[in-house]
């Protein structure tokens, strides 16, 4: 008899490197729970633009501390998209948090020492009972450094951005390949040199860059060292 363990799946990596389309699809295939974190600094996000906390230039932090207690997140499954989407403060906001707007917010808000002790605090008590896929930057570094597989995905500024830009002009958002080049390139800048957290990739990761990769041949290659981790 073959004996699987539970274990807990940490994806990070840049923005728009396909983390979450491979996590849901693992998470799915597995039968485990999979959380998105990048939603979850999103919805902080679009909490702060509307309290008037943020605008383009200007950021009251100290505002957002104090209203930090307020919030509270939430991830319903949607039985007809196949996946769990995001709930501000009992609101359905998934479409909102996904603008070019609040991915210009997102890493100044997640940048915040006090806005990240909440919500990793919230994502180690989803991992308690393991049977967990989750995606984000600082998963295998900070959230579960004991996690039993960590990924660390990759693909070229111009794969990533293309690859954006498709997903939001097929949502009707009308934007240029150059803003979303402009997002995608700022953020991963912000997101590596911000003193809480960084994303890095935590030393026994395995590097997965998927510019040339197709999704099922990625995915094959993906759900090969789950299955490899859950008999470790
Ligand atoms: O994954 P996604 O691109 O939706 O993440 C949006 C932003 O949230 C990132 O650019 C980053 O600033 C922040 N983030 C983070 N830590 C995580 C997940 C996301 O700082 N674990």
């Amino acid at each position: 008899m073959s004996h699987t363990n539970k274990i807990i799946v940490a994806i990070d990596g840049f923005s728009s490197t396909g983390k979450s389309t491979v996590a849901k699809q693992l998470a799915s295939k597995l039968g485990y729970i999979y959380v998105d974190t990048g939603a979850m600094y999103r919805m902080v996000a679009l909490y702060a633009f509307d309290q008037g906390c943020i605008s383009p230039d200007t950021f009251d932090v100290e505002k957002l501390i104090t209203l930090l207690p307020k919030i509270t997140l939430n991830f319903v499954f949607n039985e007809k998209a196949g996946f769990a989407e995001a709930y501000l403060n009992g609101v359905n906001v998934e479409s909102r948090i996904r603008t070019l707007e609040i991915s210009n917010y997102v890493s100044r808000v997640s940048s915040i020492s006090e806005v990240r002790s909440k919500l990793v605090d919230i994502q180690q008590k989803l991992g308690q009972d393991k049977g967990l896929v989750m995606d984000g930057r600082d998963i295998g570094t900070v959230v579960f450094p004991e996690a039993e597989l960590k990924l660390f995905m990759n693909a070229s500024a111009a794969t990533r951005a293309q690859r954006r830009y498709d997903e939001l002009l097929a949502k009707g958002e009308s934007v240029t390949y150059e803003a979303i080049l402009e997002n995608v390139t700022s953020r991963d800048a912000q997101d590596t040199s911000r003193k809480d957290s960084p994303l890095v990739k935590a030393k026994d990761a395995i590097e997965i860059d998927n510019s040339d990769l197709t999704r099922e041949a990625q995915f094959e290659l993906i759900y090969d060292l789950a299955l490899k981790a859950m008999q470790a």
